[in-house]
């Protein structure tokens, strides 16, 4: 074995992420991308030197990036439930299988927006130091929340604007390089109102500041168009769902033209959760429950998933920049499905299949400020690979089917097989 290593493939991503490079090779040192370059030109005696691994007839992709998981959660219908009353050690339990499916799926980077800090900060070391496999994390830690506000039972609730930079600063101590906040209730939580905010403007904004100070981006949760309109003024760096409730349950969706281009000339990203949805509606058509019975406030809407959706492709139109985030941990977000994202992209937001296939790579790390790093295979860059059978440029469906999975230079699954 040596630390270097040669990955062939007949279709590999070009720099931009927009087209294929045909029978090319990614020459692997140290972890790191070396060079990408036709197979024809390798060096005859490169396997004394590498490790060569031919790939065959697959699409090579830098490893995907899901920007939205929940790890100790169980993509289950009693998801609630189980992240209600297991104890924390079971939470550790299910979480390191759960990132170790992340990864095998072929996502070498997650964010996780929401997890008991008793959890995600011990799997992130765990992980760091090779006692379990997973992709990079990056996380949030617990969500700040109002006192029983969404997600407030694996939140720290925090109700003024003191006590929200206290738990800013609280989470920075504790490991987290993001911050997750609730602008807004949510569906997961009972006592919380989805269409009503849980902070003024002037609140979200404190925790920006504050955020920012410490070196750190900070996303929301909204589901509310006041929601949206607050986090835009605060300055929220990426907005989770970005939906248009109004407060009014007869009324339809508040969408605000306005409150969009401002949005865009900010800079803000939006994760619009679109692959959750996708996945949900699959598994209902499949026989399978629903994900769960709405929240009182919606359920009593007469708002369609179809408006969600049409508003949605609007703010694409529009130019608004989408990361990915399946909301892995929520009732059928499975973590080996991230690639639902992308599917979602081209079935829901007329994106094309490679415009789709960059959100999964190129642009998340961007939105992530990683992309010095990763997202792209460019030497210099961290050599995470993934190969799908198929040309998912061709059929996004075939982003699913991963083949082969590389994390920093070190195969962890090769031809479906895993290997960690
Ligand atoms: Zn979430």
């Amino acid at each position: 074995m040596t630390n270097n290593a040669v990955f062939i493939a007949k279709r590999v991503a070009n720099a931009s992420v927009d087209g294929w490079l045909a029978d090319h090779a990614v020459v692997v040192k140290d972890g790191l991308i070396a060079d990408v370059t036709p197979r024809a030109s390798l060096p005859g005696d490169i396997a004394d030197t590498h490790d060569v691994h031919d790939l065959g007839d697959v699409s090579l992709l830098p490893g995907l990036i899901d920007a939205h998981s929940h790890m100790h959660c169980s993509a289950t219908l009693d998801a609630y439930h189980l992240t209600t009353t297991e104890s924390l050690q079971t939470l550790v339990a299910r979480s390191a299988k759960n990132i170790r499916n992340v990864l095998l799926s072929g996502t070498t980077t997650l964010r996780d927006i929401g997890s008991k800090n008793e959890v995600a900060f011990p799997i992130r070391d765990a992980v760091r130091s090779g006692v379990i496999p997973g992709p990079r994390l990056l996380l949030a830690g617990t969500p700040i929340t109002t006192t029983a506000g969404h997600c407030w039972f694996f939140g720290t609730e925090a109700d003024t604007e003191a006590e929200v930079v206290r738990a800013v600063r609280n989470q920075k101590k504790l490991g987290a390089e993001i911050i997750k906040i609730m602008a807004t209730g949510g569906m997961f939580t009972p006592s919380a109102n989805p269409r009503t905010p849980q902070y003024p403007a002037s609140t979200l904004r404190a925790a920006v500041v504050e955020a920012e100070r410490l070196d750190m981006q900070i996303v929301a949760h909204t589901l509310a168009a006041q929601g949206v309109k607050n986090c835009v003024e605060a300055g929220i760096h990426h907005l989770i769902h970005a939906r248009w409730y109004p407060a009014d349950v007869t009324q339809p969706l508040d969408f605000d033209r306005d409150t969009v281009k401002r949005l865009i000339d900010n800079g803000q990203w939006v994760d619009p959760t679109f692959g959750h949805h996708l996945l949900g509606k699959e598994a209902v058509a499949a026989g399978l429950a629903p994900p769960r019975v709405p929240h009182p406030l919606v359920a009593a809407s007469p708002i369609t998933e179809e408006d969600h959706i049409a508003r949605a492709r609007e703010m694409h139109d529009m130019g608004v920049r989408f990361t990915t985030g399946l909301d892995m941990g929520m009732a059928h977000a499975d973590f080996a499905r991230s690639a639902s994202n992308s599917r979602a992209f081209v079935k829901h937001l007329g994106f094309s299949e490679w415009e789709a296939i960059a959100a999964a790579t190129k642009d998340t790390a961007a939105a992530l400020r990683l992309d010095s790093q990763i997202g792209t295979l460019e030497p210099g860059k961290v050599a995470d690979l993934v190969s799908m059978a198929g040309d998912p440029a061709g059929d996004i469906e075939n982003l699913e089917r991963s083949v082969d999975v590389i994390q920093a230079g070190t195969p962890v699954k090769l031809n479906g097989a895993a290997l960690v």
